[in-house]
């Protein structure tokens, strides 16, 4: 399948989850074989291959993160909403349009001087990526890319990400 066709395959879904917001949905794209196997080809394909471990972010970042990571032949490390993670965890929190939100990692998921690569789906403001670099900072481990299947261009997410010092962002579309 190439590159136009698993594009196709993300449809707009108008007023979720709020009326004005058209939300991009992967569910075609990850219910479909080949949809689904040549998205997860191309980020391995542009992502970098010097990597210890793949993050992603809950939910749909475990989706795409995973088989990166069996691909690259790492480990996989799971970011999750507070209260979810069995194991001792670092949280922290991030301003959304309305409120905050949080995540958390297990405190020996990364090891220092891991190079970590995060794979999330849609890449907005960049708030889901900034909080979880942070966690990754805090780890002493080194942040070595980003890579979305989708990035929303007018939420400025990589603007965002680079005041923060985060320039290597992948996106596929
Ligand atoms: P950000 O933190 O960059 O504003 O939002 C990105 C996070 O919200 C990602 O974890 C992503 O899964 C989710 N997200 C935001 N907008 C969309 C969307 O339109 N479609 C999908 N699939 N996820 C979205």
């Amino acid at each position: 399948m190439n590159n136009q066709n698993w594009v196709d395959l993300i449809r707009d879904i108008p007023d979720f989850p709020e009326p004005g917001v058209v939300f991009k949905d992967i569910t075609p794209l990850i219910g479909s074989p080949g949809g689904f196997s040549a998205v997860i080809t191309e980020l391995v394909q542009r992502t970098p291959k010097d990597i210890d471990v793949v993050v992603g972010m809950e939910a749909r970042g475990f989706i795409f993160g995973a088989p990166v990571a069996l691909a690259l032949g790492t480990g996989f490390v799971p970011v999750r909403k507070p209260g979810k993670l069995p194991g001792e965890t670092i949280t922290t929190e991030y301003e959304l349009e309305y409120g905050t939100n949080a995540l958390s990692v297990h405190k020996d998921a990364i090891g220092n001087g891991a190079r970590v690569l995060i794979v999330d789906d849609v890449l907005a403001t960049g708030g889901t990526v900034a909080a979880t670099a942070r966690l990754i900072k805090e780890l002493g481990a080194d942040l070595v890319a980003v890579a979305v299947v989708m990035e929303l261009g007018f939420l400025d997410g990589r603007k965002n990400l680079s005041e923060q010092g985060i320039d290597e962002v992948i996106s596929l579309t």
